[in-house]
């Protein structure tokens, strides 16, 4: 079935945010699970993209090791001239996800949406939040469907804790 996507390609093509991170740790780096990091090195890419961890218990989620790129730090995979992702059909769940997100607080776990993505924040300010909570239901569906539980299971760490500017939408029984 796969995951249906929630922004429309021009948006992103024109937008600055995603795939850039302001430092080496940040949260925001995305969770690849073991399959996903296994397909892309199966493809050509360096085992080296990704984390120590991966490379010692190939089991692990894993991350990648982002790149500096001017005064700030892009995904491996991203192209800055393009302004796009190398590995699109390929990026991760928890790319394909955002910008809505699991996060978990004070032990229940929600999907929460970025107010702060453009789209997002222009379909609020247009009136159009339906849209936001439609397809909120739509994923509330497809996280309790085997393959939306599979993607969750085999991403565990890309739970986070709640980072407190996330709108938490629905809570979430996996
Ligand atoms: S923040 Fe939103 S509009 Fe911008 S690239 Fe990410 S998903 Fe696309
Ligand atoms: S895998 Fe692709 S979509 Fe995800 S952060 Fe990297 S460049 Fe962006």
């Amino acid at each position: 079935m796969g995951l249906r996507e929630f922004v429309p390609s021009e948006w992103c093509l024109r937008c600055q945010r995603c795939c850039r991170f302001s430092n080496q740790v940040s949260p925001w780096i995305p969770v690849f699970s073991a399959k996903e990091a296994e397909e892309l090195i199966a493809r050509g890419y360096p085992l080296a993209v990704f984390n120590k961890a991966f490379n010692e218990d190939p089991s692990v989620d894993v991350r990648v090791k982002v790149k500096q790129y001017r005064d700030y730090y892009i995904c491996p995979f991203f192209d800055p001239e393009k302004n796009c992702c190398e590995v699109y059909p390929l990026r991760p769940f928890d790319c394909r996800l955002y910008p809505f997100l699991l996060v978990r607080r004070d032990g229940v776990l929600y999907l929460g949406v970025d107010k702060e993505c453009p789209f997002v924040e222009h379909l609020f300010e247009t009136e159009q939040e339906w849209h936001v909570q439609r397809f909120a239901d739509y994923l509330v569906d497809y996280l309790a469907s085997p393959e939306g539980s599979d993607e969750v299971n085999t991403h565990p760490s890309m739970i986070a804790p709640y980072p407190g500017n996330i709108m938490l939408l629905r809570e979430i029984r996996l």
